[in-house]
C-alpha cells in the first residue's frame, strides 16, 4: 500500500455520500480508470470518483479539501499535459456526467461537465444545429471548453467560449453556484478561457447555430511542396479574411501503414488542408475552385458532407494510448521565414503519427475584444500546434525533442504566449504570456473563488493574496 493510500475510514466517510462509486488501487477497473488519452501520462491517483451528479462533485470536492489531499478534475481526459489527473490525488470523474439537453426553439443546450464534444454534436445535430467545438469527437466538452474551444465553426461563430451562456460550477467551499452575464459576472468571465482553475462545472449552457451540410475535408498535397502550399494558403485567408464561411487549417501530418488509409498515403508525411466551409454549396466551389486549379492536389476528398460526419473524421486515426508531446504558439502573421521553417520540420518530422495544425481564430473570434473574456489573444489569426505522436514509449524522447525544437524556432515568430489547452509543463511564464494583461484579474478572481489553489492540477493560475503558500 502507498503510503499515502486513503485510510478505510476515509474511503467510508466518502462513499456513505456518493450516489456514484470510488475506483481505488486495489479494485480490478482502477488500471483502465487512471488512463488518460496521452500513453506519456502515467499517474496514480490515491482514488477515482465517478460523480453520478453535483451532489457527488460536491463530497468529492469537500472530502479532497478537508483531507488535505490534491484534487485532479477529469471530462474527456484529453489533455495532453494529462491534467485530468495526478499521483496520489483524489480525482472527481466526471464522464457520467454526460446528459444533453436541446432547447431547438431558443437554440441552446444544457450539457454535463462530462460530456465529449462527439456526444453534444450528435444530440444537436438531430435538430441541425452544433455549437463551436474541437475537431477530435472525442475530446472533453470541459477541458476544450474551459481553456477556449476552436474548431471549424471559428471564424463563423467564434471560439467555445464565445457561445458559453451559463455555467453551475460546485467551487472550492463546496458550494454551487451560477456564473452568466447576469450573475457573479466575475467567476462567468474568468472561466471563459482561465481553465479549471475556479471550480468544477457540472453544467454547461451553449449557443447552437444552424449547420448542416458542409463542403469540406482533406485536399492534400506532397511534403516537397509545404513552404509553396503553405505561402498558398497564407494568401488565400488573407483573400477571404472578411468570408467567415471560409476555414481551413493547414496541416502537416503522416498517415500510419493502416488499411484504413489510402495506400498512396501510408507511410508518409503530407502537407495539405482540412477545409470546412460553411456557406452555399455554390459558394464553397466557387471558394475552392482557384486551389484546385492551383496545384492538382495528390488527394482531395472535399466534397458535400455533414457536419456530424466531418466531425467524426478527423479523430478515426488517432486512438487513446499514443504518446504526445505538444508545443503551441498564437499566430499573427505568417512570414516567408517562419514558412521555411515549418517546411524543414516537416521534413525532420520524428513519426508518421507527429503533427503541425495551423487553426484559424480570426473571422468571429477576433471580433470580440481582449478582455472580453480570459482568452487575450484575439488578434492572433491562428493557434499553432507542434504534436511529436507516436505509439512507441521508446520514441518518447525523439518526438519531445522534435516538438521543443520546432517551437523554440518559431516561437520567436509568434505572437507570444500559446494555447492552454496545447501546452504541456511549460510553468508560469508562459501561463502568464498567455494570459497577459488579463492574468491580475484572473488571480484576483481565482483568489476571491479558491484562495487556497485547491484548484491546481491545471495551466495554474497562482491566487493574488494566497492564504497559506501553493
Ligand atoms: C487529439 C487531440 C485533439 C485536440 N483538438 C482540439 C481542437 O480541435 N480544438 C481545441 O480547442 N482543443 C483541442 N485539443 C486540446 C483540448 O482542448 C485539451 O486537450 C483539453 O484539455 C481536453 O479537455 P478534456 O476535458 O478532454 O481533458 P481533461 O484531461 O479531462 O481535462 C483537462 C483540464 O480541464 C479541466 N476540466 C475538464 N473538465 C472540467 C470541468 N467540467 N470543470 C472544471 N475543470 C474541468 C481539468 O481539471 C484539467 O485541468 C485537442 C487535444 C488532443 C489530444
Amino acid at each position: 500500500m502507498s503510503k499515502d493510500a486513503l485510510h478505510e475510514s476515509q474511503i467510508k466517510e466518502l462513499t456513505a455520500k456518493l450516489r456514484g462509486c470510488v475506483v481505488l488501487p486495489s479494485d480490478p477497473g482502477y488500471e483502465e480508470a487512471r488512463r488518460v488519452h496521452n500513453g506519456m501520462i502515467d499517474r496514480k491517483p490515491a482514488a477515482i470518483v465517478r460523480c453520478m451528479d453535483a451532489g457527488d462533485v460536491m463530497a468529492t470536492v469537500n472530502f479532497a479539501r478537508d483531507n488535505g489531499r490534491r484534487l485532479a478534475v477529469r471530462c474527456g481526459g484529453h489533455n495532453g499535459a494529462g491534467l485530468g489527473v495526478a499521483d496520489d490525488a483524489v480525482v472527481a470523474d466526471l464522464a457520467r456526467l454526460r446528459g444533453v439537453r436541446v432547447d431547438p426553439e431558443h437554440r441552446t443546450a444544457r450539457v454535463g461537465g462530462g460530456c465529449l464534444l462527439g456526444e453534444v454534436d450528435h444530440a444537436t445535430g438531430a435538430f441541425g444545429l452544433a455549437a463551436p467545438f474541437g475537431i477530435i469527437s472525442t475530446t472533453g466538452v470541459g477541458g476544450l471548453t474551459l481553456g477556449g474551444g476552436s474548431g471549424y465553426l471559428t471564424r463563423k461563430h467564434g471560439l467555445s467560449i464565445d457561445n458559453l451562456r451559463e455555467v453551475d460550477l460546485v467551487l472550492a467551499d463546496g458550494s454551487f453556484v451560477t456564473a452568466s452575464e447576469r450573475q457573479n459576472q466575475d467567476l462567468f468571465w474568468a472561466v471563459r478561457g482561465g481553465g479549471g482553475n475556479f471550480g468544477v462545472v457540472t453544467s454547461f449552457l451553449f449557443d447552437l447555430h444552424p449547420v448542416s451540410t458542409v463542403y469540406a475535408g482533406p485536399m492534400l498535397w506532397r511534403l516537397e511542396d509545404t513552404a509553396e502550399m503553405l505561402t498558398k494558403y497564407r494568401d488565400w485567408m488573407a483573400e477571404h479574411e472578411d468570408d467567415h464561411d471560409f476555414y481551413g487549417f493547414f496541416l502537416m501530418q503522416g498517415f500510419p501503414l493502416e488499411d484504413h488509409f489510402p495506400e498512396e498515403l501510408q507511410g508518409k508525411t503530407v502537407c495539405g488542408v482540412l477545409w470546412c466551409h460553411t456557406g452555399t454549396l455554390d459558394q464553397a466551389e466557387k471558394a475552392l475552385e482557384p486551389i484546385r486549379a492551383y496545384k492538382k492536389p495528390a488527394l482531395d476528398w472535399v466534397a458535400p458532407m455533414s457536419y456530424l460526419t466531418l466531425q467524426s473524421m478527423a479523430g478515426a486515426g488517432l486512438p487513446r494510448g499514443l504518446q504526445w508531446y505538444f508545443k503551441a504558439d498564437f499566430v499573427g502573421e505568417l512570414t516567408d521565414d517562419a514558412i521555411e521553417i515549418h517546411a524543414k520540420y516537416g521534413k525532420k518530422s520524428p513519426s508518421v503519427w507527429s503533427v503541425m495544425h495551423l487553426y484559424p481564430v480570426d473571422g468571429a473570434a477576433g471580433q470580440v475584444g481582449p478582455s472580453e473574456t480570459a482568452w487575450s489573444y484575439r488578434e492572433a489569426k491562428w493557434s499553432a500546434v507542434y504534436a511529436g505522436v507516436d505509439p512507441n514509449p521508446g520514441y518518447r524522447d525523439a518526438i519531445t525533442n522534435w516538438s521543443r525544437s520546432y517551437w523554440q524556432e518559431l516561437h520567436p515568430y509568434s505572437l507570444g504566449g500559446g494555447y492552454i489547452n496545447m501546452m504541456m509543463d511549460e510553468g508560469e511564464d508562459c501561463i502568464r504570456s498567455t494570459y497577459r494583461d488579463n492574468y491580475e484579474r484572473l488571480a484576483d478572481v481565482k483568489a476571491t473563488y479558491d484562495p487556497d489553489n485547491l484548484f491546481n492540477v491545471n495551466q495554474n493560475i497562482k491566487p493574488a493574496r494566497a492564504t497559506r503558500p501553493v
